[in-house]
């Protein structure tokens, strides 16, 4: 199973390439209704490796796009979870593209 597909029987909410806005509720994802899902359900050790998989798609998808978001920004906005700084989500996104 892929990550994508992993992430969907898990959660049901889940960001479709190329616009990462998700298929459920259709907020750029990871959307809210992702964002909630408590701890228990979805711990932070299976969101990083899943994250660090798909946020390199999500910047080849997403950088260049008119108005698009640059790779620090979509770092922060796929690792929501961890309390990174600007310098911080520039190296990692450097690491994964
Ligand atoms: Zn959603």
């Amino acid at each position: 199973m892929t990550v994508l597909g992993g992430i969907r029987t898990v959660t049901g909410h889940i960001g479709s390439q190329p616009t990462w806005d998700c298929e459920a509720c259709g907020q750029p994802w990871p959307c809210p209704a992702f964002q909630a899902i408590p701890p228990d359900q979805l711990t932070t050790s299976t969101l990083i490796p899943a994250m660090a998989l798909l946020v390199p798609s999500a910047i080849r998808d997403l950088r260049g796009r008119p108005e698009g978001p640059e790779p620090p920004e979509i770092v922060k906005r796929f690792l929501w979870f961890l309390p990174l700084n600007d310098d911080e989500a520039r190296a990692i996104a450097l690491r994964l593209r």
